[in-house]
Parts: structure tokens; C-alpha cells; sequence
């Protein structure tokens, strides 16, 4: 899952960050508003994470901007602002949830997660399709009954794949769904995932459609 977060506080940017990636997210982070305004419009993030006050533009103007032009993108507001009419006045502007700073790490990711989970309207935490079953919060996986042993990648190249079931993604997708702004993406590396991905689940689970990418199919 790619996350945008929007922080202009290099302490808190940078601890939000590596604690979201070492809980499976790619996070690109930026430090202002403007900037995160132009990264919206070309990569496709699951969910933003947005600090109030900000160089560039405000974070309550920016999000007014993106619900008016009809993107509803999850958004979770971080801000140290935390009187009751800053609130109203942030979940009135689109947030879907508030956390105010200080905030613990692991509480921010739940929050994520749940958010994500009501996204794709799944009122509990596990992922099922098919004879697989993926849990985002202990990144444990199992095919068929038997526990999957999945490296990050392969992990998060699966659960991107599960997002939409039945729907094609073409690699590009799936390289920006994996890699954020600073990492190094190899040139064949979504295939040499789906490989190993398919070594691991029945062969026909990960279908090539040719020419335009990979979808899963449930396999009876
Ligand atoms: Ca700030």
C-alpha cells in the first residue's frame, strides 16, 4: 500500500515514515503543500496522511481542494492543533479521521488500517480470496490451509493484486504500488516476484494477461 504524507516537521516525518515502512507501507513524504498537490495528481496513493499547518499550502486548503474536485481519497489528519472547533473544522473539510501529536506510532497504524479496511468495505482485518487468506497487521499469509512464507515484496505485490480482485494490473501499477520516490525498482523485479509468488501458490492463482498485465484468479 503507497501512502502520501504530508509533513513539514523532520522529526516527526521521518519517525512516521520509517514506522509505516517497517510496517509494510510504501510512504513517499513531502514537506509541503503544494508539492503534495502535484504528487496527488500523478501516483496513486491509497490514503493520505495530512499535517494542518504547512509551507506551501494549508492542509485544510488542500484538502478542501481534493474533495471539490471529487477525489475522495482516504485522508487522515496529524496535527498538533487539537481544540474541538480544529476539528470540526477538519473532518467538515473531508478528513475521515483525526490524530492529534503527539501520537503513538502503532496507534497511527491501526487507524490506517482500519480506514483502508472500511475503503474496501471489509469490516474485519483479513484479507480472503479464494484458499488465501492475508492478515495486514501480522503480515502473516496462508494458501490452502498452509502458512505462506512471503517476503515484504512478494507481500505487498499480493495484497496489491487483492485490492480489486478480477481487475488487471499492469506492471507499471504494480511497481508504484511497491516503490516509493527513493527506491531503486529493478527492471524485471515485479516478475521475478510474480515467480516466486506463483512457486508458493497454486501456478494458475497469478494469471499473465498478455500485453497488459497480472490479475488473481480464484482457483477452485
Ligand atoms: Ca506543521
Amino acid at each position: 500500500m503507497r501512502l502520501l504524507l504530508v509533513e513539514d516537521d523532520p522529526m516527526i516525518g521521518e519517525s512516521v515514515r520509517q514506522g509505516l515502512r517497517q510496517d509494510g507501507f510504501t510512504v513517499d513524504w513531502t514537506r509541503d503543500g503544494t508539492e503534495a498537490e502535484l504528487a496527488l495528481g500523478s501516483e496513486p496513493y491509497a490514503l493520505l496522511l495530512l499535517d494542518l499547518g504547512l509551507p506551501g499550502k494549508s492542509g485544510l486548503d488542500l484538502l478542501a481542494g481534493l474533495r471539490r474536485r471529487g477525489n475522495g481519497i482516504p485522508v487522515l489528519v496529524l496535527t498538533a492543533r487539537d481544540t474541538v472547533s480544529d476539528r470540526v473544522r477538519g473532518l467538515d473539510a473531508g478528513a475521515d479521521d483525526y490524530l492529534v501529536k503527539p501520537f503513538d506510532l502503532k496507534e497511527l497504524s491501526a487507524r490506517i488500517r482500519a480506514l483502508l479496511r472500511r475503503r474496501a468495505g471489509r469490516s474485519r482485518p483479513q484479507i480472503v480470496f479464494g484458499a488465501l487468506t492475508m492478515d495486514p497487521v501480522t503480515h502473516e499469509a496462508a494458501y490452502r490451509g498452509r502458512p505462506l512464507v512471503l517476503s515484504a515484496r512478494e507481500f505487498m505485490l499480493l495484497r496489491a493484486l487483492l485490492e480489486k480482485p478480477g481487475s488487471v494490473l499492469s506492471r507499471a501499477q504494480l511497481e508504484e504500488r511497491m516503490y516509493g520516490w527513493d527506491e531503486e525498482v529493478e527492471s524485471n523485479a515485479v516478475e521475478v516476484h510474480i515467480h516466486n509468488l506463483r512457486k508458493k501458490l497454486d501456478a494458475g492463482f497469478i494469471r499473465n494477461v498478455r500485453g497488459v498485465g497480472y490479475m488473481v484468479v480464484n482457483v477452485p
